[in-house]
C-alpha cells in the first residue's frame, strides 16, 4: 500500500501539472471509486473550476478547486495516477500508446481526467479499492480532521504525548493515523530498526532518550524516501510511471531471514495486531 512518502511523491508530481488547470471532462468504468454520490453529481461538482491547490494530509491526496471545492483522493492497495493519453470513445477508453507508459499500467486504468490543455490523468488501480470523495472544501476537512499529526513535521513534545499515553505496543502506535499520520508498515519497521527499540516494546515505557532517537530515525527515513520516490512494493508508481527506489535497500522491511545491516544477526518476523513486523532480535532487545 502507498505509504506518506509515495502520496507525497504524486502530490508533488501532480502539483506543477494541476494548478490553475481546469478538469473539462471525466471518464470512469469504476463507479464505485467515487463514495459520496452519483458520477453526474461529482462530475458536476470538479468541472471547469480552477484548480488552486494539490496538498497530502496523511495518505490522502487534496485537489482543492476556486469556489470553496475538493476533491479528495486515497490511493488504497494499488492505485496511482499517470499522465498518458487515451482515445475515449462512446464511453469506451482505449489506449494511445505514446511508447512512454507500460502496457501493464495502461491495463488498469479506472479513471480518466482530461485537462483544459488536453492532457489526460488516468488512475490506475488494480484491485479497485481506491476512493474518490468531492464536496465543499470544509467536508473535506471534517473528513481528513481525524489524523494525527503530521510524521515528517512532528516534535519532540508531540511525539512524546502520544507516546506518553498509550500502553499498547509502539509497532501498534506507530500505525495509529489517529495518533501520528504517515507512517505504514514498511516506514514503521524501518524507524524502529533504527532506533534500536523493539516492535512490541510497550508505547508509554520509552525513555526520553528513545523518543529522541525514534523522532530523529522517523525524520531521516521519511525524507529519505521523499526523495527516493516512495517504495514500490506494489503497484505504486509516480505521475510519470516510474518506480521509486526507497524499497531497493530497506534497512529491515522484508529482509526477514537475511543478516542484519548493523550486527550481522538474522532479522525475524512477527505478527503484531495482524501486521508482519521485521526486527533485529539482537539490536531491538525485548524488555
Ligand atoms: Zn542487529
Amino acid at each position: 500500500m502507498p505509504e506518506l512518502p509515495e502520496v507525497e511523491t504524486v502530490v508533488r508530481g501532480l502539483r506543477p501539472n494541476l494548478l490553475n488547470k481546469k478538469i473539462v471532462s471525466f471518464w470512469t468504468d469504476t463507479p464505485k471509486l467515487i463514495k459520496n454520490k452519483s458520477v453526474d453529481q461529482f462530475v458536476s461538482e470538479i468541472k471547469n473550476k480552477k484548480i488552486i491547490n494539490v496538498r497530502r494530509r496523511a495518505k490522502n491526496i487534496i485537489v482543492d478547486f476556486e469556489g470553496g471545492y475538493s476533491l479528495l483522493v486515497h490511493l488504497k492497495m494499488t492505485g496511482h495516477f499517470i499522465f498518458a493519453k487515451w482515445k475515449i470513445e462512446k464511453g469506451k477508453m482505449l489506449p494511445v500508446s505514446d511508447g512512454s507508459v507500460r502496457e501493464k499500467v495502461n491495463g488498469y486504468i479506472r479513471a480518466i481526467f482530461t485537462l483544459d490543455d488536453k492532457r489526460m490523468l488516468g488512475f490506475s488501480d488494480l484491485r479497485k479499492f481506491g476512493k474518490m470523495i468531492s464536496g465543499p472544501t470544509e467536508m473535506i476537512e471534517a473528513e481528513i480532521g481525524k489524523f494525527g499529526t503530521e510524521a515528517p513535521t512532528i516534535d519532540f513534545k508531540e511525539l512524546k504525548t502520544v507516546l506518553n499515553a498509550s500502553g499498547r505496543k509502539i509497532k501498534q502506535v506507530l500505525l495509529d493515523q489517529t495518533k501520528i499520520a504517515g507512517l505504514g508498515n514498511i516506514y514503521a519497521d524501518e524507524v524502529l530498526w533504527k532506533s534500536k527499540i523493539h516492535p512490541e516494546t510497550v508505547s508509554r515505557s520509552l525513555s526520553d532518550k528513545e523518543i529522541k532517537m525514534l523522532l530523529k530515525s522517523i525524520h531521516e527515513i521519511l525524507a529519505l524516501a521523499i526523495e527516493l520516490g516512495g517504495s514500490s512494493i506494489s503497484d505504486y508508481r509516480n505521475v510519470e510511471g516510474a518506480a521509486g527506489r526507497y524499497a531497493l535497500d530497506t534497512l529491515v522491511y522484508k529482509r526477514e531471514g537475511q543478516l542484519c545491516r548493523r550486527c550481522k544477526m538474522p532479522i525475524k518476523k512477527m505478527k503484531i495486531a495482524g501486521r508482519t513486523a521485521r526486527y533485529c532480535p539482537k539490536c531491538q532487545i525485548r524488555r
